[in-house]
């Protein structure tokens, strides 16, 4: 082995043989969750598809990488890690009339930077047991003394949460968004640990009565020999704010500066937003798809409809300096 492909070899440890490789993508989701759809891609074009995990860093290793990066694509979830490559100028801006017409507006960058593929809402998980139907209402309720020491969530300072008080910025101004975040703080049974699927754990184990999290959680969970009886004590229920719908956030692709496949790239980008992609997609991340008219998965659609807010995510986006800040001025982890 030469010196040079010892180097590609431990730059792109997960991306065998760049030579022969048609797509490339990075990707900060789980392989298992895209591989299928991959395998659908390349059984119908003959063009193949290599994944490449980045757990950490994408950003820095498409910077370092520039011009000579082998990936094509960047796959990740919510607008904070889209906002950061875009703002990183490692992408680039794809126009397709596949892609405008198939993604909403509000789910894709103005400037054509980055689409979203799926979309996932942050609702109430609660207690079948100890909250009644329509007791959880809007998010701005959350705030209110009913809920005194009945809700769990993770961090304040989580991307969740900060794309969640972006949106209650959006709705109910700066002042009105610092009183909701300290009038949940206010409300929490305990200080804010552990992701999403550790707060059901908590009102399972009758810690609290109700927490913020994911929808694909609940099919996660249920897919989870130990976490089954967690999903079985809450149900889902979707606030909405009082003059808009319920939150939702984005996984979304994007096109590498380099993109060195560019043609098959943009072929894998329209395929992934096609009916067929879509259904195994969300599917496979229990999350709704964004091509208006592809049935949801039996599992996702049991736990109801809601009406997703239309509120813009780049908006959302230019918000999170302030979310964070009012986070850590009403000291929501503290
Ligand atoms: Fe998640």
């Amino acid at each position: 082995m030469t010196f040079r492909t010892i180097l590609l070899a431990s730059t792109c440890a997960a991306i065998a043989a760049p030579a022969l490789a048609d797509v490339n993508i990075y990707t900060t989701r789980q392989p298992e969750l895209i591989q299928p759809v991959m395998d659908a891609f390349t059984s119908e074009t003959g063009i193949a598809v290599n994944l490449a995990y980045v757990d950490d860093g994408l950003v820095e290793r498409l910077r370092a990488e520039g011009n000579r990066s082998p990936a094509d694509l960047v796959m990740t979830v919510d607008i904070a890690n889209l906002k950061q490559i875009v703002d990183a100028g490692v992408i680039q801006p794809v126009e397709s009339d596949v892609l405008t017409n198939a993604v909403p507006e509000t789910l894709r960058s103005p400037d054509n930077l980055w689409f979203g593929l799926t979309t996932r809402a942050r609702i109430v998980y609660a207690s079948k047991d100890r909250v009644a139907d329509g007791e959880v209402t809007t998010y701005e309720d959350l705030a209110s003394e009913k809920w005194e020491g009945r809700i769990c969530t993770r961090s304040g300072l989580h991307n969740y949460n900060l794309a969640l008080l972006s949106a209650v910025i959006d709705h109910v101004g700066q002042d009105g968004a610092r009183d909701w975040a300290a009038g949940v703080r206010e409300n929490l049974a305990r200080k804010p640990e552990g992701n999403d699927r550790a707060q059901v754990r908590a009102i399972w184990a009758g810690q609290c009565d109700i927490s913020l999290g994911n929808t694909y959680y609940m099919g996660a969970m249920l897919n989870n020999e130990e976490q089954t009886e967690w999903a079985n004590a809450v149900r889902i229920v979707f606030p909405t704010f009082a003059d808009g719908g319920t939150h939702v956030n984005v996984s979304g692709m994007a096109m590498t500066n380099a993109a060195p496949n560019r043609d098959e790239a943009l072929q894998l980008m329209e395929y992934l937003v096609s009916p067929e992609a879509q259904r195994i997609y969300a599917e496979l991340n229990y999350e709704y798809p964004v091509l208006e008219g592809v049935a949801q998965s039996d599992l996702v659609a049991s736990w109801g409809e809601f009406t997703p807010d239309d509120v813009n995510l780049s908006d959302l986006a230019g918000h999170r300096p302030t979310a964070l800040r009012i986070m850590e001025e009403v000291n929501f982890d503290g």
